[in-house]
């Protein structure tokens, strides 16, 4: 069904009924002012055009209200989480009550074990998946330490059986079939950074469940990407950012979802702030703690506001296209870039990612044997932003909203005549 030309590229682009939202979008250029081939949305995404007049609505009304912004601005600053809410919650599949936008993605990490990751002397080992982004892996070691558990003991990885780059969900089983009563906490990627392998959510919810263990999954590599269901698949928490493919900016703040079932559950610790605080009387400053039901009630701080101005801008992308659209169109790019590295038939190019679509997002990780990091500056020289990672793999990500198949075609052209040079 793919067919590897140009032309052919050019007449999917006509075909996409998404084409026109690669205009919403800025784009690096070279010297020339050329538009790079930009295939590196899995680590920053690119900036919508709307997002400096989001942004500076809000410069504007803090220089005409200041402190009354908070009620007076055009769009009141102290609700103002609550505008990106039901966006959100569509894109992770989840309640609006689930869902909120808050602190960056480890903090949200923590504060999400604070409650969630309560072990026993006997039930207090954490599974992740190995070559979990290191982030996620301190984070789940220093909760252990600060139980008093050594990580070489409480932390399980589930790993790819040797000779292969994937996990194996029998495995997982396995681990559980031999430790499941020791096992507090699953917390997965949903999508794996390095590999682009995006797990089976759902089994792995349940199969945690049955040991009464907790599952949570970080979606830094699948929001905005995959479809995770998160209420559906009844996982009891996630959390994620929203500069990959979420298009918020460098650093812009991170989403948290907590299962509904939990939302008024009294027995769950958690560290607190003013923001979780019942909003009626939150500005009294005199009441205990008195927490917001959802996953509202886990906010501490007031939240930048130029951030979610940002995520806003980003969300009314989103929602124009439809996610459903920008997930059918994902499917179809990255197969048609998986075609066409398939067709260059070079025995030392070796796909790494699944090539069922149902377990990958966007991302295709391509092995290359022999190659070193010069792959990478040759492919940067040619106009191709990508992301190396050691040894000997180039991670590659069409984002569906402002990729174009022609941005898949020539790069592939691009990596045939760098390969051939090198
Ligand atoms: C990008 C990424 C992070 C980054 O964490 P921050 O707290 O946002 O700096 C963490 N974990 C995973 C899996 C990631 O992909």
């Amino acid at each position: 069904m793919y067919i590897n030309s140009l032309a052919f590229a050019q007449s999917q682009d006509q075909q996409d009924p998404l084409h026109s939202f690669r205009n919403e979008f800025l784009f690096p250029t070279d010297e020339q002012g050329q538009k790079l081939i930009y295939l590196c949305g899995n680590s920053l995404g690119l900036q919508p055009k709307k997002t400096s007049e989001y942004i500076q609505q809000e410069l504007n009304d803090w220089s005409k209200y200041g402190v009354e912004g908070h009620t007076d601005a055009k769009n009141p600053w102290l609700p103002y989480h609550e505008f990106l809410t039901n966006s959100m919650a569509k894109i992770v599949g989840a309640k609006p009550s689930e869902v909120v936008i808050m602190n960056s993605l480890t903090a949200n990490l923590h504060f999400m074990m604070v409650s969630f990751y309560q072990p026993t002397k006997t039930k207090y080992k954490i599974i992740i998946e190995s070559d979990a982004f290191p982030s996620d892996k301190y984070a789940v070691e220093s909760q252990l330490k600060f139980h008093g558990f050594d990580p070489k003991e409480g932390l399980i990885l589930w790993k790819p059986r040797e000779g292969e780059d994937l996990c194996r969900f029998e495995d997982l089983e396995e681990i559980m079939k031999n430790q499941g009563d020791e096992i507090a906490l699953l917390m997965i990627g949903s999508t794996n950074y390095y590999s682009g392998q995006s797990f089976p959510l759902k089994k792995i919810t349940k199969l945690g469940h049955q040991y009464g263990a907790i599952v949570g999954f970080d979606l830094a590599h699948g929001a905005g990407n995959i479809q995770p269901n998160l209420h559906d698949i009844n996982a009891d928490f996630a959390v994620w950012c929203t500069y990959k493919y979420l298009n918020s900016g460098p650093g812009s703040l991170g989403g948290c979802f907590v299962h509904e079932r939990h939302e008024n559950n009294s027995e769950l610790k958690r560290f607190t702030g003013w923001w979780g605080h019942n909003k009626q009387t939150r500005f009294n400053m005199r009441h205990d703690f008195d927490a917001l039901v959802g996953a509202e009630g886990w906010q501490l701080s007031n939240p930048s506001i130029l951030s979610m101005a940002a995520i806003r801008a980003s969300l009314d992308v989103f929602e124009e296209a439809g996610f459903d659209n920008i997930r059918k169109k994902a499917v179809k790019l990255t197969g048609y870039l998986e075609f066409l590295i398939n067709d260059l038939k070079n025995p030392l190019i070796n796909i790494i990612t699944p090539s069922n679509p149902e377990e990958r997002g966007c991302q295709l990780s391509i092995q290359v044997k022999s190659a070193d990091k010069n792959l990478h500056t040759q492919l940067t020289k040619a106009g191709v932003i990508s992301d190396w990672r050691e040894p000997d793999v180039i991670r590659i990500a069409p984002a569906p909203l402002y990729n174009s198949f022609e941005d898949v075609f020539h790069f592939v052209v691009k990596l045939k005549i760098v390969l051939k040079n090198g």
